[in-house]
């Protein structure tokens, strides 16, 4: 193809992944480019909400060659520290990104790819997707039935509550972004209902540490990915029900019930107007507890093994999620009760232009632990790609090292079998 550039590698998303990624590629001298829509963590500047703070600690944002050196390792960061700790992350490894740079078509050409984006092709061997978990609000199918008199709005719209009108605000989904903006919704004076179907209940804090901690020391988060029993459900887990705050405080149920926010079920959809909710609330949260508790009787495990029993707090539990025995199932939409519907229902990744095809039927993209089906192709960057920490700041690291050796492996394999063609060819 003629006006194409060549490279190497090319990585498509400077977020944090696209950028570990980048620095593993330099650390084996493979040259590549990263290739930018936006800016470095575009995501964080263009899709976050004004108040949201890291669920990890300063300290779980480890990336490869690169650690939080501040004073204060078990704070949460602000968007704003967010965003300069990435993009001071691609300053220090010197990334080779092209921002605005969008990439609107990825397709095989040969033995390689070729990737189209607004500003001119690129010819290269590998592929590596960082385009991100979270590009677009998953909603459920009736979302379009809401009548016209309500006001909607996904997490990546959210920016504060004055950008809502005033009234009841329905938010739907109770994971940490739907907790974290029930809870702020609520304290503006707009009163909440938050829907609740399947979410995960952890403390902030147990037995005197930080539950990240403990899942990290204990080994939670490297659980991998080859020995789940359902890698599809696992993969397809609401995030852990945390916010990240001065206070460290717990944004689960018992606390959003204690300001005031009403709870119902799943919305499980809409006819004549009238939103319906599932009657599981009860069984949701007590099977929320009850993970929650298996969670901490596997750190309690480990402490005690670790030999940290009788220098920390005991072993405790949590009081019981206390919600009401019949929750409203049914709710006039058309009645003024709720102005506003924010959708925190979930995030699906953007592969529009992808013209590869590894994607099965409900358009996911078919991985083994990072490595695509079509040789040369990567991913990096979704949940539980290869443990489950794989979805944190803090997961990027082992994957990129994973990915990039197995890169490697594949250019190397390439170039033998290109020498072995070309010396049969002189015989
Ligand atoms: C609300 C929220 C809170 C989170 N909180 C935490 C937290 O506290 N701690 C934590 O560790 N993780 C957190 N995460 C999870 C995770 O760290 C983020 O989703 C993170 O942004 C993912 O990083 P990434 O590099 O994989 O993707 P992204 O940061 O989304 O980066 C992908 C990049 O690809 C670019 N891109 C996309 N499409 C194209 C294209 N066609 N052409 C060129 N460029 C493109 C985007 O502009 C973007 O810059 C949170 C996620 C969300 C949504």
């Amino acid at each position: 193809m003629t006006g194409a550039t060549q490279a190497t590698a090319v990585i498509l998303g400077a977020g944090h992944a696209g950028l570990a990624m980048s620095r593993c590629l330099a650390d084996r001298s493979i040259d590549h480019v990263v290739l930018e829509r936006g800016e470095v963590a575009n995501s964080w500047k263009k899709e976050r909400w004004d108040s949201l703070r890291l669920l990890t600690p300063n300290w779980q944002s480890r990336l490869p060659g690169y650690r939080y050196e501040g004073d204060d390792p078990d704070g949460f960061r602000t968007m704003a520290e967010t965003i300069r700790y990435l993009e001071r992350y691609a300053e220090v490894i010197d990334a080779p990104v092209r921002t605005q740079t969008t990439v609107t078509c990825v397709s095989r050409r040969g033995e390689g790819y070729e990737v189209k984006t607004d500003r001119g092709a690129w010819r290269c061997r590998a592929v590596v997707i960082a385009t991100g978990a979270c590009s677009i609000p998953r909603l459920p199918g009736f979302a379009d039935a809401l009548p016209p008199c309500l006001d909607r709005v996904t997490p990546q719209q959210y920016r504060n509550p004055d950008q809502l009108a005033p009234g009841g605000v329905l938010v739907v989904g109770a994971s940490a972004t739907g907790t974290q903006i029930a809870e702020e919704v609520h304290r503006s004076g707009r009163p909440v209902t938050l829907a609740v179907g399947e979410h995960i209940r952890v403390p902030r804090t147990y037995r005197g540490r930080d539950i990240e901690w403990w899942m990290d020391a204990a080994g939670v988060l490297d659980d991998p990915y080859d020995a789940a029993d359902n890698l599809e459900r696992v993969r397809s887990l609401p995030s852990l029900q945390l916010a990240g705050s001065d206070d460290r405080r717990s944004v689960d149920l018992n606390h959003l019930r204690e300001l005031g926010v009403r709870f119902v079920g799943r919305f499980a959809g809409i006819r004549d107007g009238h939103a319906l909710f599932a009657g599981s609330l009860r069984n949701m949260c007590a099977l929320s507890d009850l993970k929650m508790n298996r969670l901490l009787d596997r750190i309690d495990e480990w402490a005690l093994q670790a030999g940290l029993d009788g220098q920390i707090d005991p072993p405790h539990r949590f009081e019981p999620t206390r919600v009401d025995a019949s929750p409203p199932i049914d709710m006039d939409l058309d009645s003024g009760e709720i102005r506003t519907v924010v959708w925190a229902t979930g995030y699906r990744p953007d592969y529009s232009w992808l013209k590869v095809p590894v994607l099965d039927r409900k358009a996911r993209l078919v991985h083994d632990g990072g490595v695509v089906r079509e040789p040369g192709l990567y991913v990096i960057g979704l949940p539980y790609l290869r443990r489950l920490r794989s979805s944190l700041i803090d997961g990027a690291a082992a994957d990129a090292a994973f990915l990039s050796a197995h890169l490697a492996g594949y250019l190397d394999g390439q170039k033998a079998t290109d020498q072995s063609a070309r010396a049969s060819m002189k015989v």
